[in-house]
C-alpha cells in the first residue's frame, strides 16, 4: 500500500467505522457462535503473496463481525462501560501515525510533556489535592498506565520497596527476603480480583477485610486484622481502598481507613477504576473525600470518560517513590538531559519499557467535549441508572440489592439463586440485551450497567420490559 492508496483506503475505513457505529443498534449485541468458530473460516497459513485490500475488508463482515460482542451497542449493559468517542478514535489514528515509543523524554519530548500536562488537567478536573500534581515544581504527578491492574501492581511494588528500605535503614542486618515474608497488605472483600493478583505477582501476603452491610471497608474490621497481624509479628505495609467496586459500586470508607494508614505508616492506594470519572461532577466529588490520605490514586478514563482503551490514569504524591523503586539506567537508554531534574522519564514509572502516545486521546477528548460535555455524559448515565432503578422498584416481584450511586443497578427476582440464574440464562440466550451477574454475599445478583455512549431512555425502557417478561416466564416455569 502506497501513500495514495492509503489516502483512499483510509477514507473508506472511516466510512466503514462510521457506518458500523451508526448502525450498531441493528446488530445482535451478543454473537451467536461456538468456541473455535473462526479457525475453519480462514486459511491455515499466512499468504505468501500480498492480497488485495478489498479481499481483506470483505472478510470483516464475513469472519470478524459474526464473532464480535458489540460493546458500544445501546443494548449492552454488561460489566462496566468501555469508553468510545470519535475524537478519541481520531487521536488514536494520529498516535499510530507518529508511532513513537515514549519511554524517556528524549525518545519523543512531546509524548512525555503532553502526558504530564494532561494528567495535571485531569487531576484539576477531579479537584485532586495539589500534592498529586506535577505543576512546575511539585513532587507528585500523573502517569498513564495501561490498566487499573497495572496501577495497583506498580503501587504495591513501590510500597514494598519503600517499607523494605525503611526497615533496612533502621536494622541493616535484616535481609530483603526476611522482610518480604513478613509483609502483609489489605483489601476489601469487595475489591477487584486484580488487587489480590497484585499480591500474588508481588509475592506478599494479602488479606481480605470483611466489608460492612453496605459492602464498604470500615475502620473497625481493618483495625482488627492489623492488631492480629502485628501481634503475630507481621509487617502491615499496604492498603487498597476501592471507590466504586466492580460487583455493586460500593465505596470503602476513606475517611476512616485513611487515618489508620497514616498512623501505621502504610501506603494507601485508591482504585476508582470505574467511579473515578464521575468525580469531575461537583455533585459526586464528595465520594472522593479522603483522597488526601492516599499515596497513589487511579481510575480508568477508558471506562467512563470517553477515552478509548487503553488509558488508566494514576497519580502519586511522591514520584520519587516510583522512580526510586524501579530505576535502572543502561547506557543505551541514557540521554543528556536526564540528570537535570527538569524532565520525566516515564519508563521509571511503569513495568514495561515501551509506551504509546496515549495522552493525545485525552487532549482531543478534553478539547472536543470540554469539561461540561464530559459532565453531561456522566450525568446522563447516572439518570438512566436511576430510571432503571425506579422501574425495578415498581415491580414487587423484584428487589434492588445495593445502593445505586452512579450508573450501576444490582437487582434480582425475590426468591432463590436458581431462579435468578434461570432468568439470566433466558436474558442472555434471547440475545436482545447483554448482562452479567455478580455474587453479593451468598446471593446471585444481576448487574445492569449503563454502558453505551448512545444509550437512551427508550433502550432502558425496552430492556426493563424484556427482563420483566422473561422474569414472568421464569416464575411461571417455577410454579409448573
Ligand atoms: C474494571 C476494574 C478494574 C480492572 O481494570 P483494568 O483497567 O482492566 O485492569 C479494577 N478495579 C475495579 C474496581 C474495576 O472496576
Amino acid at each position: 500500500m502506497n501513500v495514495s492508496e492509503f489516502r483512499r483506503r483510509g477514507k473508506e475505513m472511516v466510512d466503514y467505522v462510521a457506518d458500523y457505529l451508526e448502525g450498531i443498534e441493528g446488530r445482535p449485541v451478543y454473537p451467536n457462535v461456538e468456541p473455535g468458530y473462526l479457525r475453519p473460516l480462514i486459511p491455515t497459513e499466512a499468504p505468501q503473496e500480498p492480497e488485495a485490500f478489498e479481499d481483506v475488508i470483505n472478510d470483516i463482515e464475513k469472519i470478524i463481525m459474526p464473532g464480535v460482542t458489540h460493546w458500544h451497542s445501546p443494548y449492552f449493559f454488561a460489566y462496566f462501560p468501555t469508553a468510545s468517542s470519535y475524537p478519541s478514535m481520531l487521536a488514536d489514528m494520529l498516535c499510530g501515525a507518529i508511532g513513537c515509543i515514549g519511554f524517556s523524554w528524549a525518545a519523543s519530548p512531546a509524548c512525555t510533556e503532553l502526558e504530564t500536562v494532561m494528567m495535571d488537567w485531569l487531576g484539576k478536573m477531579l479537584q485532586l489535592p495539589e500534592e498529586f500534581l506535577a505543576g512546575k515544581a511539585g513532587e507528585g504527578g500523573g502517569v498513564i498506565q495501561g490498566s487499573a491492574s497495572e496501577a495497583t501492581l506498580v503501587a504495591l511494588l513501590a510500597a514494598r520497596t519503600k517499607v523494605t528500605r525503611r526497615l533496612q535503614a533502621a536494622s541493616p542486618e535484616l535481609s530483603q527476603a526476611a522482610i518480604m515474608e513478613k509483609l502483609v497488605a489489605y483489601f476489601s472483600d469487595q475489591a477487584h480480583s486484580s488487587v489480590e493478583r497484585a499480591g500474588l505477582i508481588g509475592g506478599v501476603q494479602m488479606k481480605a477485610i470483611p466489608s460492612d452491610g453496605k459492602f464498604a471497608m470500615r475502620a473497625s474490621a481493618l483495625q482488627e486484622a492489623l492488631e492480629q497481624d502485628k501481634a503475630a509479628g507481621l509487617i502491615p505495609f499496604f492498603v487498597v481502598a476501592t471507590l466504586g467496586t466492580t460487583s455493586c459500586c460500593s465505596f470503602d470508607n476513606l475517611l476512616e481507613v485513611g487515618p489508620i494508614c497514616k498512623k501505621e505508616d502504610m501506603w494507601l492506594h485508591i482504585d476508582a477504576a470505574y467511579a473515578g470519572s464521575a468525580f469531575i461532577c461537583p455533585e459526586f466529588r464528595h465520594l472522593l473525600n479522603g483522597v488526601e490520605f492516599a499515596d497513589s490514586f487511579n481510575f480508568n478514563p477508558h471506562k467512563w470518560l470517553l477515552v478509548n482503551f487503553d488509558c488508566s490514569a494514576m497519580w502519586v504524591k511522591k514520584r520519587t517513590d516510583l522512580t526510586g523503586a524501579f530505576k535502572l539506567d543502561p547506557v543505551y537508554l541514557k540521554h543528556s538531559h536526564q540528570d537535570s531534574g527538569l524532565i520525566t522519564d516515564y519508563r521509571h514509572w511503569q513495568i514495561p519499557l515501551g509506551r504509546r502516545f496515549r495522552s493525545l486521546k485525552l487532549w482531543f477528548v478534553f478539547r472536543m467535549y470540554g469539561v461540561k460535555g464530559l459532565q453531561a455524559h456522566i450525568r446522563k448515565h447516572v439518570q438512566l441508572a436511576q430510571k432503571f432503578e425506579s422501574l425495578v422498584r415498581q415491580d414487587s416481584r423484584f428487589e434492588i440489592c445495593a445502593e445505586v450511586t452512579l450508573g450501576l443497578v444490582c437487582f434480582r427476582l425475590k426468591g432463590s439463586n436458581q431462579l435468578n440464574e434461570a432468568l439470566l440464562q433466558r436474558i442472555n440466550n434471547a440475545k436482545k440485551i447483554h448482562l452479567v451477574p455478580c455474587h453479593l454475599r451468598d446471593k446471585f445478583v444481576l448487574r445492569f450497567a449503563i454502558c453505551s455512549r448512545i444509550v437512551e431512555s427508550a433502550h432502558v425502557q425496552f430492556a426493563w420490559e424484556h427482563i420483566r417478561e422473561l422474569g414472568e416466564d421464569v416464575l411461571r416455569a417455577e410454579k409448573e
